[in-house]
């Protein structure tokens, strides 16, 4: 039996968690944030109650195994005490790195640090009240452009269209680089939000861009059958205030503050279309034009995030070149030493940033273990420290973190809250209230196991 850590309690952490420990391994698992769940409580729609609660109960499955350890409110790397030098020192027999894709993409561009500019993540766990983006600043304002054109650009427009109490956009521009047959959306997301696509406007941008798109074979009177079959199921839908309205073949290329530091304008080059084998490219065409907006959301995937510790290349954490073995890509990689850094995996988002929904994470995460199983195999594990020594180390460091046994004081204290309050679904959003509603539960109810969501 060896000692395995799992650092990240999202989808793919959680379920490579399970895999190891069900192979009779102990786990210990430290994550960044309270909760265990990662964008699978922080990140899916709020309204998608009947997914979180499903999901959630399998995450509780997997911390009640009695070989699963969790240290919750420990993130690792970006200035912590605990870096993975840090963990090194307590022996693991093996490292699995779970912990998605928290680095900011960016394009580049001159003004990107501006007021009102925000990327999709952070404003998804704001309004999924993740501390500490759900009590910092994401004021909306009249005219709210969003970079993308995949389901996270849906999920927020439907957010600050149907859902967000504060906003009050009067428009809402999605930006693509590309045409309308490369949107990434799904149908049943866009049916959320359908009602409110200014159709005439949106004709008048197929006519703005048909030539360029039949230029790589495409047709423009086949959009409705292809990508957006909501103008074909309801032709004669009127316009429900905001609109929601479509730039295609579009580069974001500067944004221009106003006065008071905010967003005020957004310079987009344009483009045409390329094809090379089948893929649908695009290069500028050297014009441009400035849009007036005042909020910029970037919904373009996000990426590594460098502070972990792990080294890094061009496209996130660097992972064994050598393609013959199916183990390889889950392998971290020094390309300083050239070699592995060994009994050290990535899974999930941490892998693939971006890359698919919570059940490619999970096999993903469920892969990615099953190598790790096999690393273990036949080696003598080394003596690692008991679970009672990270603890001292946390507390010596000054870290207030949670166990798995203090999550269903918190649970509960939320499930009282909603209750109380007539809610469907109620979340603290600061993680030192949160540390004090436990503490307090604790404190008044010493026995407590389990709770609803389990
Ligand atoms: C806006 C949005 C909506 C989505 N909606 C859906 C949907 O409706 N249905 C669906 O199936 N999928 C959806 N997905 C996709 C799904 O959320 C992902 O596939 C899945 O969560 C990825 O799992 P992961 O474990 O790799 O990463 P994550 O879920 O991101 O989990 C990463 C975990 O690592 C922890 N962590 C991060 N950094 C550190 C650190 N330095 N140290 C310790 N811990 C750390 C975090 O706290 C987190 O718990 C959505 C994604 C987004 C962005």
């Amino acid at each position: 039996m060896a000692t395995v850590f799992v650092i990240g309690a999202g989808p793919a952490g959680l379920f490579a968690a399970q895999k190891i420990a069900q192979a009779g391994h102990e786990v210990v698992i430290f994550n960044r944030d309270i909760k265990p769940g990662g964008l699978a409580e922080y990140g899916i729609y709020p309204v998608k109650d009947k997914m979180k609660i499903g999901l959630r109960k399998q995450f509780a499955k997997v911390l009640s195994l009695p070989n699963v350890h969790y240290f919750g409110h420990v993130p690792v790397g970006g200035g912590s005490p605990v870096t993975l030098e840090a963990l090194r020192q307590f022996r693991p027999a093996a490292m699995v790195f779970s912990v998605g894709a928290q680095g900011t993409k960016k394009l580049g561009m001159p003004g990107e640090d501006a007021a009102g500019v925000y990327s999709a993540k952070d404003y998804v766990y704001h309004y999924n009240l993740l501390p500490p983006f759900a009590t910092q600043d994401f004021s909306i304002g009249k005219r709210v452009a969003i970079i993308g054109m995949g389901n996270v650009m849906v999920d927020i427009a439907r957010w600050l269209i149907v859902d967000c109490a504060h906003a009050k956009p009067e428009e809402i521009i999605v930006i693509a680089r590309r045409g309308p047959f490369e949107a990434k959306f799904d149908d049943k997301e866009f049916a959320h939000i359908h009602e409110h696509l200014d159709r005439k406007a949106f004709a008048q941008e197929l006519e703005r861009v048909k030539d360029r798109v039949a230029a790589v074979g495409q047709d423009v009177t086949k959009v409705a059958d292809e990508t957006f079959p909501a103008l074909k199921k309801f032709p004669d839908q009127p316009l429900v205030s905001p609109r929601l309205t479509f730039r295609f073949l579009s580069t974001p290329t500067a944004i221009h503050p106003g006065p008071d530091g905010r967003i005020a304008k957004l310079t987009v080059a344009d483009n045409y279309l390329t094809s090379k084998d089948g893929k649908i490219g695009c290069k500028t065409s050297g014009t441009s034009e400035d849009l007036d907006v005042d909020t910029l959301i970037f919904a373009i995937g996000d990426k590594h995030d460098p502070l972990v510790g792990l080294p890094c290349g061009q496209w996130g954490y660097v992972t064994n070149p050598d393609g013959t073995r199916p183990c390889a890509p889950y392998e971290v990689f020094d390309p300083e030493t050239g070699k592995l850094w060994e009994g050290v995996y990535v899974v999930g988002w941490a892998r693939n940033a971006s890359e698919g929904l919570v059940g490619i994470a999970r096999h993903d995460g469920e892969v990615g273990a099953g190598h790790v199983i096999d690393y273990l195999a036949g080696k003598q594990a080394p003596a690692s420290a008991p679970a009672s020594e990270i603890a001292q180390f946390l507390q010596r460091n000054h870290i207030r973190f949670v166990l798995k046994t203090d999550l269903p004081y918190l649970y509960a204290a939320e499930d009282n809250e909603m209750k109380t309050r007539g809610l469907s679904w109620f979340k603290f959003s600061d993680d030192d209230e949160m540390l004090s509603v436990i503490e307090k539960a604790k404190a008044n109810s010493p026995e407590l196991v389990g709770s609803p969501r389990d």
